[in-house]
């Protein structure tokens, strides 16, 4: 299984947005898939409409390893769409795994047999116990950077923790690629720091940008991904794009 995490300590910056929509597309192109929700703030399940109800096992037990993840898998309305609900019980699991044994590897040892193609996890705007289990857990690492003027500050932290993790615990992990959201044609400065981030960083940046769309910020709200909510909007096509550059990076399907 190929599992990516999605982070970026910051918040607001498109990490569920992002989570919820490649997810979706890499369902609709048949790829099993597992989306688990790493963050107490439970976005990504309620955009999937996994309400509180529905999340009587959710990644806080998987963590805590209270729960195998069948346990703690929830089918989703999109097919070939898994997801392990995250819930508030998750700011808690940050403290309690502190003082554990392999309290990075938690959540690597908890998806180790899972059945699917593809994982991705929806990480928290920290650089947290929560996160560095998601990048324990991951090869790869896909960064969503929202198109502002302190974007590249806040990622230079990112990437030493990523060197941290690898020289620690987790040799293999890679940094599949970084995505410009929000990104707003009619905005100079949202130009200007794209050019200086794709100077920066060069091949890292995926060539497909997500645009600033209404119906994306929309969708969560109807319990749907934007990709079924209005699959012709422009993030959605977007979205589609970007699941189709990081097939690339990433390679066919595995075929069992
Ligand atoms: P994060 O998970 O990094 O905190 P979110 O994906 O939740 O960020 O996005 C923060 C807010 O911005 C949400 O209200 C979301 O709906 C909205 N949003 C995210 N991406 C876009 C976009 N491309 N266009 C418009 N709104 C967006
Ligand atoms: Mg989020």
């Amino acid at each position: 299984m190929i599992t990516i995490a999605i982070a970026n300590q910051k918040g607001g910056v498109g990490k569920t947005t992002t989570a919820i929509n490649v997810a979706t597309a890499m369902a609709a192109v048949g790829w099993r898939t597992l989306l688990v929700d790493l963050d107490p703030q439970g976005n990504a399940s309620t955009g999937l409409g996994v309400g509180s109800a529905e999340r009587d096992y959710t990644s806080y037990d998987l963590l805590l390893g209270e729960s195998d993840l069948a346990q703690c898998s929830v089918a989703t309305k999109i097919p070939n769409l898994t997801l392990v609900p995250g819930t508030v019980d998750l700011s808690g699991a940050e403290i309690e795994l502190v003082s554990g044994d392999h309290r990075t590897q938690r959540l690597r040892n908890a998806l180790a047999d899972a059945p699917h193609d593809i994982c991705f996890i929806d990480c928290p705007p920290s650089l947290g116990l929560l996160t560095l289990n998601a990048l324990g857990a991951a090869n790869s690492l896909l960064v969503p950077l929202q198109c502002e003027f302190f974007a590249l500050e806040g990622l230079s932290q990112l990437l030493q923790t990523v060197e941290q993790v690898k020289g620690r615990f987790n040799p293999q992990l890679v940094i599949v690629g970084i995505v410009l959201t929000m990104y707003d044609r009619r905005n100079r400065l949202t130009e200007q720091v794209a050019e200086d981030v794709r100077e920066t960083l060069g091949e890292l940046v995926f060539e497909e940008v997500i645009p600033r769309n209404v119906r994306l910020s929309e969708a969560p709200s109807h319990g749907l991904p934007a990709l079924l909510y209005d699959h012709q909007c422009a993030g959605s096509r977007a979205y589609m794009n970007l699941a189709r550059e990081l097939i690339g990076r990433i390679g066919a399907k595995e075929t069992a």
